[in-house]
């Protein structure tokens, strides 16, 4: 009589429902193999932490400052002194980074880190900048916005939350994230209520500040794996935030009656006379952390954004620029996407000038310029395969809807 195949982890005979699988020296039956999987899978999360700790994580090429911003110069129309304040910044901090520990051992000087305040209105290439850098450098990129955060425990995107979205950039890979870029908007409007200003802000903005200022300064900080809230028993994966770059963003709206008072001792008078964009724009320029601090800032937030910077109001003729000129501008994908339909496509000047027009009136920067182009250029697309070998003139008149493209 042959001898009955057991399996060695729990004894079960083989069976049809159970069957053995053996190896040269062992037997395991189905039920023992499916519950050592669901073993493994459940610590699944301490295996890619562990993975992403041993990763090789790619050290970035630092180019000069010159470099970045030819570099940015190629996707951001406009904003030339923020394009170099950031080039210098970028430049500088992965410096700090990568060759601090190359240079004079005896030299105890510690350089710190370069974070970057933007401020300028909705739509006028903050985030732009923000991204055009990172995926230059290949480096992961998070961007929230810091109306959406909340102090650990209230309901909404914890501060950490922001850390788990730079991870999750940077496919698990801690290394990687902590080498990462985060991009904070809107941070503004978490300004905490100043006795100078007369408008209710949000108190509980300055807990936001508080909690940001922990992962700003650097910290350890121990994020869930999958996102989400932070569950007792849930493995933890650490990200220290040294070496992170943030970048924050803000329209400061207003901030120009702060640097106005600063600078004339009195307020009185300045509103009475209409301001135009220049003359806020001209004011602004102007910017003093002080003013910041006024505007609801706390100061070791502030003390921890050291390059702070101003963009301007996109013009129209700027969006005419942004429109044609950029690598990927909205009118060369256009053009492209017309191409793979074997179709040639003209936007005429006018048409480009009534579109801009148009953005502007929106009052949300350079943002309304894909949409506004979207709804001009959807019946058009939509009988875009009947056009093969043609050409299409996009003209004032089809922008304003009056007339179809001419085709020829
Ligand atoms: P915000 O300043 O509000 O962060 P964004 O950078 O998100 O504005 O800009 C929104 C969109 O408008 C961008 O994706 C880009 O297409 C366009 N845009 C804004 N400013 C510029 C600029 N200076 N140059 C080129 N495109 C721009």
């Amino acid at each position: 009589m042959s001898k009955k195949i057991v399996c060695d982890f729990c004894g079960s005979v083989d069976s049809e429902h159970n069957p053995i699988v053996s190896g040269d020296h062992a037997n395991i039956c189905k039920a023992c193999i499916l519950a050592a999987h669901e073993i493994i899978s459940s610590d699944e999360n301490k295996f890619v932490q562990e993975e992403a700790n041993h990763a090789p994580s790619k050290e970035v090429e630092i180019p000069s400052p010159q470099k970045l911003k030819d570099i940015l110069d190629q996707y951001v129309v406009g904003q030339h002194r923020a394009k170099k304040v950031i080039s210098v910044a970028v430049y500088n901090h992965y410096k700090r980074i990568f060759k601090q520990s190359l240079v004079n051992t005896n030299d105890d000087t510690e350089i710190s880190k370069s974070n970057i305040l933007l401020i300028g209105p909705t739509g006028s290439g903050k985030t732009l900048l923000a991204q055009t850098i990172a995926r230059y450098l290949d480096v992961p990129l998070a961007i929230a916005d810091a109306t959406s955060l909340t102090e650990a425990g209230y309901v909404g995107d914890d501060v950490e939350n922001v850390i788990t979205r730079l991870l999750q950039a940077a496919n698990g890979d801690v290394k990687r994230a902590e080498q990462g870029i985060i991009f904070i908007d809107e941070i503004d409007k978490i300004a905490r209520m100043s006795e100078n200003r007369s408008i209710t802000r949000d108190v509980s903005g300055e807990g936001v500040q508080q909690a940001m200022l922990k992962i700003i300064e650097g910290s350890v900080v121990n994020v869930p794996p999958k996102g989400g809230r932070k569950h007792p028993g849930q493995d933890a994966i650490q990200v220290d935030t040294t070496n992170i770059l943030f970048i924050c963003g803000g329209a400061f709206d207003g901030l120009e009656d702060i640097i106005k008072k600063r600078q004339s001792g009195n307020v009185l008078g300045f509103n009475q006379t209409k301001k135009t964009k220049a003359d806020i724009e001209n004011i602004v320029n102007n910017v003093e952390a002080d003013d910041l601090v006024k505007y609801g800032l706390i100061p070791e937030l502030l003390g921890r954004l050291h390059m702070i910077t101003t963009l301007n109001e996109i013009t129209k003729e700027d969006m005419v620029h942004i429109l044609t000129e950029p690598k990927n501008s909205l009118t060369k994908q256009y053009i492209k996407l017309f191409k793979l339909d074997n179709v040639d496509l003209e936007f005429e000047p006018e048409a480009l000038e009534l579109i801009a027009q148009k953005a502007i009136e929106r009052k949300t920067g350079a943002r309304g310029l894909r949409s506004i182009l979207e709804d001009i250029m959807l019946d058009i697309m939509f009988n875009l395969p009947n056009l093969n070998n043609k050409k299409v003139i996009i003209t004032k008149d089809v922008v304003n809807k009056t007339k179809e493209p001419l085709v020829a």
